[in-house]
């Protein structure tokens, strides 16, 4: 989501006139945050500290704060570093660009845009050219309801509010007429579009069906889903609608019952695995991928042998694990149970050799197997004298290959034949060509 607001903020002041520029001839630096976990809050505060240092220099300089550590600190962030000249949250982004303006305009100004909007703030269309990336992001929703017990979420980027079908329609279409052919549908909790006051009628399961009947979509994604609204018309699609890309992120947090129950989850793992199993079933290929937390306040070594069972029930494909850690204001932040670090890192470790298995068991069955892939850009391993190129298969797997010929074919779909398994990727030779 921040990529998409990061893009959708460079495009837009590319339109107003304003260039990018290396960081140490900037003069207006803009720090996009996400503060889901603590690291990248850490983050912020060591970039802005170099920033402050390089800003000495220039006192007309200035720095922007955006996303969720700004939504959560608001100005607070200004008192500590006297650069920062703009706070917005992620309703706040559509107006980023005015108020970048305004300040640029008038010294000594401060900007503050961390309200809550109470429908979804729709932002003007920026294409600053008229040809895009094949590849985009299109939101559809913002903010959650749900409040699991370790999630920051639902307090830094409000509640649901579902943006309009007709203005999600409009933008895909636009994308799709400017050469955009794959593009990946945005929200915390995409199963749920529509369900909110601010929906129009039209479900989840509608709307894809009507963005893949956008003539030049010939990829579809969606990110993130969670398995309790998962509904049996959209596994359908899976099934039924060729543009839907055979993957899936479902994220099941855990594999135990009783800490997906204090997770405020509301799904068991027998709910979860049956709906893995009516996946596979619409889509034999599918590739499932997952999120899991290990060492939420409470965790027995039982509990974690249940998340480990999970996975290998579930069979994914691969997966992201993280290490619980405490965010302000959230419901485990105040659980007993507390599980010291040095037992949250061993699980962990032991959970990603785990999810490392799997990965290297999908990979490995690629192998032989012919795939379309679109091309990202110039890959950095080396082709054997040709150009090579990365890519990514259906189900999002990276995937390089060398391409005689001198054209740049970012945004062509290549027939790939894969011929080796790489730790992160796949090597293949390519074919023919079906952009
Ligand atoms: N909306 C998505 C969902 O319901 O799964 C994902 C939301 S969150 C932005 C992305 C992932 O961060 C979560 O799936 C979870 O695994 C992880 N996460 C969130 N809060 C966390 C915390 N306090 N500690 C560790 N991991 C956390
Ligand atoms: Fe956070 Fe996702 Fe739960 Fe919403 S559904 S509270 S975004 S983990």
């Amino acid at each position: 989501m921040n990529v998409a607001d990061s893009d959708w903020l460079t495009r837009s002041l590319v339109s107003m006139g304003w260039e990018p520029a290396p960081l140490d001839e900037a003069r207006i630096y803009i720090v996009n945050t996400c503060s889901v976990r603590e690291k990248p809050e850490l983050k912020l505060y060591s970039q802005l500290g170099r920033l402050a240092e390089q800003l000495e220099r220039d006192p007309e300089a200035f720095v922007a704060v955006g996303g969720c550590v700004a939504q959560q600190l608001g100005p607070k962030l200004w008192n500590r570093f006297r650069m920062v000249r703009l706070v917005f949250g992620s309703d706040g982004v559509a107006g980023a660009p005015t108020a970048l303006a305004r300040l640029a305009a008038e010294p000594g100004l401060r900007l503050s845009l961390v309200d809550f909007t109470e429908n979804y703030p729709e932002r003007a269309v920026a294409f600053p050219d008229d040809a895009l990336p094949a590849q985009a992001f299109v939101n559809i929703m913002q903010g959650c309801d749900n409040f699991c017990a370790y999630c920051i979420v639902p307090f830094v980027r409000g509640r649901q509010k579902s943006r309009k079908s007709a203005a999600v329609l409009a933008e895909c279409r636009d994308m799709a007429e400017r050469g955009v052919s794959e593009i990946t549908l945005l929200g915390q909790n995409v199963n749920s579009y529509g369900l909110d006051a601010q929906g129009d009628g039209t479900s989840f399961a509608a709307l894809l069906r009507l963005v893949a009947d956008i003539p030049g979509v010939r990829r579809i994604r969606f990110t993130t889903s969670h398995p309790k609204d998962l509904p049996d018309e959209v596994i359908a699609l899976y099934r039924d609608l060729p543009q839907l890309a055979p993957s899936l992120h479902l994220p099941a947090q855990s594999g135990s019952d009783r800490i997906l129950k204090r997770m405020g989850r509301k799904y068991d793992s027998a709910r979860y695995l049956e709906l893995i199993a009516k996946l596979r079933a619409a889509r034999p290929d599918i590739f499932l991928t997952t999120d899991l937390i290990v060492g939420f306040p409470g965790e027995t070594e039982k509990d974690f042998q249940d998340t480990l069972a999970l996975v290998e029930k579930a069979g994914f494909d691969s997966g992201f694990s993280f290490m619980y850690c405490d965010r302000p204001g959230v419901a485990a932040e105040r659980m007993e149970g507390k599980v010291p670090l040095e037992v949250k890192s061993e699980r962990l470790a032991r959970l990603q050799t785990l999810l490392d298995t799997l990965k290297d068991r999908d990979l490995a069955s690629r192998i032989g197997r012919e795939t379309e892939v679109i091309v990202e850009g110039r890959s950095k391993i080396p082709g054997n004298g040709a150009v090579s190129w990365r890519g990514r298969d259906p189900a999002g797997r990276v995937v390089n290959f060398p391409h005689s010929g001198r054209e740049d074919i970012t945004g062509a779909y290549v027939t790939v034949k894969i011929l080796k398994a790489k730790k992160h990727s796949l090597w293949g030779k390519a074919g023919e060509r079906h952009d």
